[in-house]
């Protein structure tokens, strides 16, 4: 896995949780709102010669010292999330989610939803895994045959027609919508998440949103974010929404999902 940070204690990003956030390198999106741009745009990956400043985040770490930590912390924090970059762009997280979950943590996954095939493994692993042992019906190779991740926050950036807008990507969006449903469908605890940009982000796209997420566990919206680093810092002269439209947001989501909040 290429681990562009760590951040080795958090109250917040696992509701109910102690965790540590893992930050993956790399992203195959390059959403002009996004705060994380020296985990996207490669040079921001060496973090002495990086142009971005996160005080938050050690350097890039090497996937040995991470479980060294991680073993260090068993008992003291209850989960390891996953967030990026895109986690799900790396082959190898199903072995990394596998390895800190046989170190008796809860992962919780933040993904852009663009690999449905990825969130499908990680869901439901045992069909992918052969040859099964007879007596337990578990794959031999791993001993894996539960769900590898156990919580997944999924960000929705916009309706379909602004997406390439708003992710600077061409992005395949019945990819997305299968992601949606793959997450829905699996019973996991979950949240989708939208922020809103001004201009971008419309009650009529909220309620296009709404559609495609309908019977979700939670949305969360949140305001674009201005005084940080920006992939694309023209953003920064933005006015982000007012409180009152932010409700009036949540009112629509409100309507969508089991419960829509703000942040
Ligand atoms: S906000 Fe967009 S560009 Fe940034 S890490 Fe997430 S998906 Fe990638």
């Amino acid at each position: 896995m290429l681990i562009g940070g760590l951040q080795k204690f958090s109250l917040l990003d696992y509701e109910g949780f102690i965790s540590a956030i893992v930050f993956t390198q790399g992203c195959n999106l390059k959403c002009r709102f996004c705060y994380n741009p020296m985990l996207v745009w490669p040079s921001g990956f060496q973090s002495k010669a990086s142009q971005f400043k996160q005080k938050d985040h050690c350097p890039k770490i090497k996937e040995s010292d991470l479980f060294e930590f991680l073993k260090s912390r068993a008992g003291k924090l209850d989960a390891v999330v996953i967030t990026g970059g895109e986690p799900t762009i790396q082959p190898d997280l199903p072995r990394f989610t596998a390895k800190i979950k046989k170190l008796g943590y809860l992962v919780k996954l933040d993904t852009n939803g663009t690999n449905p095939e990825m969130l499908n493994y990680l869901i439901n692993p045992a069909p992918f895994l052969k040859p099964r042992c007879k007596r337990t019906g578990h794959s031999k190779r791993c001993g894996v045959a539960k769900k590898l991740i156990d919580y997944i926050a999924m960000d929705i950036k916009g309706s379909q027609v602004k997406y390439k807008k708003i992710t600077g990507s061409a992005v395949n969006f019945n990819k997305i919508k299968k992601s949606v449903k793959i997450i829905i469908e699996s019973k996991l605890p979950h949240e989708f998440r939208t922020t809103i940009i001004p201009g971008l982000t419309t009650q009529a796209d909220m309620r296009e949103i709404g559609k495609i997420i309908e019977g979700a566990d939670k949305w969360f919206l949140q305001k674009i974010k201005t005084d940080i680093d920006l992939i694309d810092n023209k953003l920064k002269k933005i006015k982000p929404i007012s409180d009152k439209e932010l409700k009036e947001m949540q009112k629509i989501g409100s309507k969508y999902v089991k419960k829509c909040k703000t942040r």
